[in-house]
């Protein structure tokens, strides 16, 4: 039967791809990729010729409707986004939500994705969390953080590092300065950096550095 898969993707070392998802993205009819030169990267890698479509933030709203159909239509359709797994921080949602509109099957394979391995290795809580994305750059930014401050679960946050510092000054005005956070940059990637502290020491370690890369900051939450 026809379907819909979501399929993670390596968020940096190309090795990290399940033998699942290789297989499904060589099988199905059609892959929606954010970016089809990035994701032929990927399927180049693995030897794998399905045809690529673009599918992205720009173009979500007016396609879900023929993608849909095509899927109604008899074939199997995988959605793929640059890095991750589609939905998180990326399009995915609003696929998703059509084509269970439409009863149409939805599967979404276990695999990569920024936030979990951030996590773990932040050595702070991981019993209990809550993923916040990326905070909005200006409006509404100081709403969404003050909306935290008695949030008790471990905080996951996806930054830029342009915007690191900034963000990392913001939180502790509103947690405080001695709430323990951790940062990860660049995970599976050759340049992998994990540091802990407080968000004062973060802030003053990364204004410093000009950091590069990908970032995903971790907060632990408010005492009991
Ligand atoms: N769908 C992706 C996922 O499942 O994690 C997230 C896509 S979102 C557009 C991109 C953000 O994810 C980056 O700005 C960064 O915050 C985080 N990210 C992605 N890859 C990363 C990596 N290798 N190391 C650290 N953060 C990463």
């Amino acid at each position: 039967m026809s379907k819909l898969f979501l399929i993670p993707t390596p968020i940096g070392n190309l090795k990290d791809i399940t033998f699942r998802a290789v297989e499904i993205l060589g099988s199905v009819d059609l892959i929606l990729a954010e970016d089809t030169r990035q994701t032929r990267k990927l399927l180049n890698h693995y030897n794998i010729s399905t045809p690529l479509q673009s599918h992205h933030m720009f173009n979500e709203h007016k396609s879900v409707e023929s993608i849909s159909s095509k899927i109604l239509g008899g074939q199997t359709i995988a959605l793929v986004s640059d890095a991750g797994t589609p939905g998180i921080s990326d399009p995915g949602f609003l696929l998703v939500r059509t084509c269970l509109e439409k009863e149409i099957p939805v599967e979404t394979l276990p695999g990569p994705t920024a936030l979990i391995p951030a996590l773990v290795n932040s050595g702070l809580p991981c019993d209990r969390f809550c993923f916040e994305g990326f905070l909005p750059p200006k409006k509404g930014r100081n709403k969404r953080i003050a909306g935290l401050v008695d949030e008790t679960r471990t905080m996951i946050f996806y930054e830029s590092p342009f915007r690191l510092v900034k963000t990392l000054d913001d939180l502790a005005l509103y947690f405080g300065p001695d709430r323990n956070a951790s940062v990860s940059r660049e995970l599976s990637k050759m340049f992998e950096e994990n540091i802990r502290g407080t968000l004062t020491f973060l802030s003053e370690y990364y204004a410093t550095k000009s950091p590069k890369g990908e970032i995903v900051i971790i907060v632990a939450g408010k005492k009991d």
